[in-house]
């Protein structure tokens, strides 16, 4: 049975976490989703409607279930309390590396966010000892060629920390899951199985 693995970090009035079934077939609750292109656009709702091609999504509006679908790539889920916006991030080595978690951060910060305040969920991805690449010095950033191992893994978790600490984010109110999709068969992965199949992290500003 598909079971969904709340971030108990965040308060009552967010509703965010990790469903662990397909959501591209039994997903059970209404969301917005986007057509993921491992790219850096960030899209604003304010309403539930179709995919939106993108990477990252924002809203303000309560009601309105963000979701982003992986099997390997980092899901993130962010809530800023004063400016009331919350975000769900696409991070697959591609985006990640192309700075989507900063620039989604700066993107709440023009709404108000502050970054000391941000609470984030973190789901499970890629852990470095299943992160092999073929040539990563050619497919990895300069700027991030220190997260390449000798054994040519690139250690993906290492960047997204180090992006966070550089944006001024608390760590101490990063909820992060840390268990690896290829290691860890509670979860799909394309990696390990080839699967279609995504699971999905999500957060929501309840209705009251
Ligand atoms: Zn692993």
């Amino acid at each position: 049975m598909a079971q969904i693995h709340p971030f108990g970090s965040f308060p009552p009035a967010i509703v965010a976490g990790v469903f662990d079934g397909d959501v591209l077939t039994e997903l059970p609750f209404e969301v917005q989703k986007l057509k993921q292109v491992h790219g850096t656009e960030i899209v604003e709702v304010s309403a539930v409607g179709e995919d939106v091609e993108g990477d990252a999504l924002l809203t303000n509006t309560p009601g309105v279930r963000l979701l982003i679908k992986t099997a390997d790539c980092i899901p993130l889920v962010l809530w800023d309390p004063s400016s009331g916006w919350i975000a769900a991030v696409h991070a697959g080595w591609r985006g990640l590396t192309a700075d989507l978690v900063p620039k989604t951060i700066a993107r709440m910060i023009e709404k108000g966010a502050r970054t000391a305040d941000l609470q984030i969920g973190i789901g499970p991805s890629l852990g470095v000892e299943c992160a092999a690449f073929s040539e990563p010095s050619k497919e990895i950033p300069a700027q991030y060629h220190w997260a390449v191992q000798p054994d040519q893994h690139v250690d993906l978790w290492a960047i997204l920390e180090r992006q966070l600490r550089e944006a001024g984010v608390n760590m101490g109110k990063v909820e992060w899951m840390r268990t690896c999709t290829a290691c860890d068969p509670r979860w799909f992965s394309w990696r390990r199985d080839k699967t279609l199949a995504r699971l999905g992290t999500f957060i929501e500003i309840r209705v009251l």
